[in-house]
This record gives structure tokens, C-alpha cells and sequence, in this order.
């Protein structure tokens, strides 16, 4: 057995490879090797605890939430758009805003992001990946994207003033034909990307009528047409299958973009591991991510922010897709507005009429599944054996209680705990533990 094992204590917990809640189920943790040893059901309520066990009983016991869409270098878009945040504020503001969302974001639950683009940040998320892996900040494990691939002039800040060649720090690597796009793929490798982030569409002809919500800086055209900025593809189908090729060599999972149709039935087809924002869906698109295993990530919250007239048929679309089998991810496009309010994503999937038990199973395993699953290196989200010890309780039931998926008063990543009686950890209560 190894050294300084303890056991969490639960009365109950939500299980989501059963996808059920249990009684009296505890937990035995290894805080060396920061694993879960072994789960159990108790026979009957347990009378005396150890001096170092864990005394979660009365709350509700589940995986850390694992939040598959985010952007740590992006502040909500209410308080400054997007383009102006990746235009102006400088690399050491956007790093010291990134190191408070993660710290918000672990605290309020989330002991995983998923990271798709550093909006502007070259690749700098992998610095921050590797700071909280090396224990210097307290934050949610993170899988990074590094730049997004897009095809030339597809996903860029752009201004009408144009200085000595540059217009705004580069929001993409830009790849072109097959062998453009290869090249794209393993240049993020190199940089150290966990996971290939492509844009599939995007709307990309802004110059044409700039729109003003789009392009805050600009001053807006008179008589635009109705949709003067639709979601276009960046790539064709040959570039969209050398990426997932190119990704699937090196073992990284491939994320893309898709507001349109057309863009989402090419990337499903190119066979990406999850589809992200998909705000235009049909049976048929559903039934290919069926047969491909390809997840949905509908950022919901994210929509809910962008198309508030729009967001009934988007909730719609998403239930749609779960009653026709497809697996989902909850993944709220975080930043776009406030880190920590993650939760809102799943709440958004409650009101769609998605069954609860699915829900809390999409934001655990299906996260786990949407980073790659094995591939990762890791395994989180459920309570296996060996599984990283990453545990969260909520003080209330979220089965009567709406609002119990904010209520988060324990946490636990890898081991560690970093909130408990909802009251944060701090960082130096932490630091002996650390060996580097
Ligand atoms: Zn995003």
C-alpha cells in the first residue's frame, strides 16, 4: 500500500459511468501519485472516520467538471470585445488575467479545460499549462490548442489601418493545400499543442460590410445586406482531411470550428474527434457524428450570450442531437464570457431537456473523451482505479436544485485539495506538497 493513503467519505455521489447517483460510496486516495486507489460502497453509514480521512457526507460527490471549450486569454466579451482584447491589452495583462480565470475556474469546480485557441497569445497557453503543472498557480489542468489553424486571411484581427506590414498580432497559423495544412499540424506539435483546433468556417469576409457588433473599432456601412458576414468554409475537404490525417499521426484529437452547415458536414466527414458551436444542424449531420463517434460541443452558453432570439431553436438542436445518440461534451466557449460561470453550459443543457444524468455525464466523461480519452495520457471524469483523483462536492442536490452546480464547496485536483467548506486553499497551504 502506498504511504499516506486516506479515504474520502460520501453519502452520495454521482457516478457518471453508471450515470446514476449512489449511497454511502467512499473513495481511497493515493496524494503521492495523486490517484483514486479504489471506490467502494459502504455497507451501512459509517460510524468513525480516520484522523486523515475526508468527511463529505451531507453533500453531493462528483468528478471535477471538465469544461471542453475554453479560452483562458479571453475576458468576457461585455466587458471589451474580442478584437479589441487581442488588438490592445498588452501579453503581460492578458497572462495576469488568464492566471486569475484558472484559479476562479478550479475553484469553481472545474479541475480540466479543454483550451481551443490563445485568441492572439501565439502559445503562450502551454506556458500557463506547464506553470500550473509545475505548481507555480493554482488552475485546472489543461489541454491547449496553441494558435487554431485557418487558411490564409481566414481567422485574423483586422483593422483598415495596415502599419509597415502588420495589422494585429496573428490569431491563427495559417495553412494553405494539403501540404500548407500538414506543415500547420505539425508546427502546433512542435509548439506543444494537445489538441489540433481548426476552423472550418468562419466569417471571414468581414471587409466587405463591416458589421458593426463584429468589428467594434469600425464604423458600420449603410445599407448592408441582411447577412453581410455569413459563416463561409476555410478549407476545402482535401485540406480538411490532411488535417485529421496529420493530427491522427501524431495522437493529438482534432477539434473544429463550425458555425454553418457545410463547414460541419465537411469537418464531421474528415473525421475530427468534436464538432464545436454547429449552430446549424440536421438529422443528417447528426446521424454522420453518430456513425463517426464525433462529439458536439454546442457551446450553448456562448450562443446564448451571441443570439439571445436565437437560442430556443439552438437548445432544440442539441436536444435533437442527444435523442438521435450523438455523444456530447459540455463546453461553454468559456471567456467569450466570465470564467467560473462554466456552469451555465450544463444548466443551458437541463433547459434543452437533456436528462440531468446525461448532462453531468457529458461534463465529466465526455470531456474526458473530448480531449483525446487515452490519448491524453490520462484518465479523469469518472472514479476508476488509477484514475486522477479529481473530486468536487456541490451543497446542494442539483436533482432538486437548480443552482446547485454553482454551489461548489469542495475540491480536489490530482490529489490536492484546493477548496474546502467552499472556503479556498491557499496556494502556500499547498506548496510543501509540491516536489519541484
Ligand atoms: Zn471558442
Amino acid at each position: 500500500m502506498p504511504e499516506n493513503i486516506y479515504t474520502i467519505h460520501t453519502s452520495t455521489l454521482f457516478d457518471p459511468q453508471r450515470k446514476n447517483f449512489f449511497k454511502n460510496v467512499s473513495i481511497v486516495i493515493d496524494p503521492q501519485a495523486g490517484v483514486i486507489v479504489d471506490a467502494y460502497q459502504r455497507e451501512a453509514q459509517l460510524c468513525k472516520l480516520g484522523a486523515t480521512d475526508v468527511d463529505l457526507r451531507g453533500k453531493v460527490v462528483m468528478p471535477g467538471f471538465v469544461d471542453a471549450h475554453t479560452h483562458i486569454f479571453l475576458h468576457s466579451y461585455n466587458e471589451r470585445p474580442a478584437a479589441e482584447q487581442m488588438r490592445d491589452e498588452s501579453i503581460v495583462e492578458r497572462v495576469v488575467r488568464a492566471t486569475n480565470h484558472v484559479r476562479t475556474a478550479l475553484l469553481a469546480g472545474y479541475t480540466t479545460y479543454r483550451d481551443l485557441g490563445s485568441e492572439a497569445m501565439q502559445s503562450f497557453d502551454v506556458n500557463l499549462r506547464d506553470s500550473i503543472n509545475r505548481g507555480l498557480i493554482p488552475g485546472p489542468r489543461l489541454f491547449v490548442a496553441t494558435h487554431p489553424l485557418g487558411s490564409t486571411g481566414g481567422f485574423e484581427v483586422r483593422t483598415e489601418n495596415f502599419h509597415g506590414g502588420v495589422r494585429a498580432p496573428p490569431a491563427s497559423d495559417p495553412g494553405d493545400g494539403p501540404e500548407g495544412v500538414r506543415q500547420a499540424v505539425r508546427r502546433r506539435v512542435a509548439e506543444g499543442a494537445d489538441v489540433i483546433k481548426f476552423y472550418a468556417d468562419y466569417r471571414r469576409k468581414i471587409m466587405r460590410f463591416p458589421p458593426k457588433q463584429q468589428h467594434p473599432y469600425k464604423l458600420r456601412v449603410q445599407f448592408p445586406p441582411a447577412d453581410p458576414n455569413p459563416h463561409v468554409p476555410l478549407f476545402s475537404q482535401e485540406e480538411m482531411n490532411m488535417i485529421v490525417q496529420e493530427a491522427k499521426l501524431a495522437e493529438l484529437p482534432v477539434a473544429a470550428h463550425a458555425g454553418g452547415f457545410k463547414a460541419a458536414m465537411m469537418a464531421v466527414k474528415a473525421g475530427v474527434t468534436s464538432l464545436e458551436h454547429g449552430f446549424e444542424t440536421t438529422d443528417e449531420l447528426f446521424d454522420e457524428m453518430k456513425q463517426r463517434g464525433c462529439i458536439f460541443v454546442p457551446t450553448l452558453a456562448a450562443a446564448e450570450m451571441f443570439n439571445k432570439d436565437g437560442i430556443k431553436g439552438i437548445l432544440a438542436q442539441t436536444k435533437r442531437a442527444h435523442e438521435l445518440g450523438v455523444r456530447l461534451a459540455a463546453g461553454g466557449d468559456t471567456g467569450v464570457f466570465s470564467h467560473g460561470q462554466g456552469a451555465r453550459e450544463m444548466e443551458l443543457m437541463v433547459e434543452a431537456g437533456i436528462p440531468l444524468n446525461d448532462v453531468l455525464t457529458a461534463c465529466t466523461i465526455g470531456g474526458w473523451e473530448s480531449c483525446g480519452g487515452d490519448l491524453c495520457g490520462f484518465k479523469f471524469g469518472w472514479f476508476g482505479k488509477d484514475n486522477r483523483a479529481d473530486i468536487i462536492a456541490l451543497d446542494s442536490d442539483p436533482r432538486e436544485d437548480k443552482t446547485a452546480l454553482r454551489r461548489i464547496s469542495f475540491v480536489m485536483k490530482d490529489g490536492r485539495v484546493w477548496k474546502n467548506d467552499g472556503i479556498a486553499v491557499d496556494m502556500i497551504q499547498n506548496h510543501h506538497a509540491w516536489d519541484c
